[in-house]
């Protein structure tokens, strides 16, 4: 994965920094309009006008600041919940049935207390983990139903 958890920490923080920034220039803008009231009683119209310019501007780079944060909380947690997805996945190997069928297994190294089992090739690919239930020789994925046929059938004995 390119993105690293840090990286986005460090962009959330780069946010959170510009707004102190955008904070500060409120406060001088603040200022500098209390100043020209006092000094020039009601001031220029020119200074006023680039003046409501600035407030709209510092406005606006406030909201797009706090949206910008929203945003980078939301992908921290999108690549957070994606890390943990792909961590569990690594106890599970592609693994083939002995009748060609393709599953996921989970690895017997790392079994740590849990039964063998099975997961959907396809609902991992929608980033799902759905463990096929059934039996040794057919298990079927309980979310897109989809069937994967694991041992062979013995032949039906004819006697
Ligand atoms: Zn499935």
């Amino acid at each position: 994965m390119e993105f690293s958890f840090e990286s986005v920490e460090s962009l959330i923080d780069l946010a959170g920094n510009a707004g102190t920034t955008t904070g500060k220039l409120a406060n001088a803008f603040a200022t500098v309009q209390k100043l020209l009231n006092k000094t020039q009683a009601g001031g220029d119209a020119d200074i006023k006008l680039a003046l409501s310019e600035l407030a709209l501007q510092v406005a606006n780079a406030k909201l797009a600041n706090a949206d910008l944060k929203l945003q980078l909380t939301a992908l921290k947690d999108e690549l957070h919940e994606a890390q943990v997805f792909k961590s569990d996945l690594d106890r599970y190997t592609l693994w083939e049935t002995q009748t060609g069928a393709i599953v996921y297994r989970l690895e017997k190294a790392i079994q740590d207390g849990e039964p063998i089992h099975y997961l959907c090739t396809n609902c991992i690919e929608s980033k799902r983990k759905s463990i096929l239930q059934g039996t040794k020789h057919h298990r079927s994925c309980p979310c897109c139903k989809a069937g994967f046929s694991f041992e062979r059938q013995a032949p039906i004995s004819l006697r």
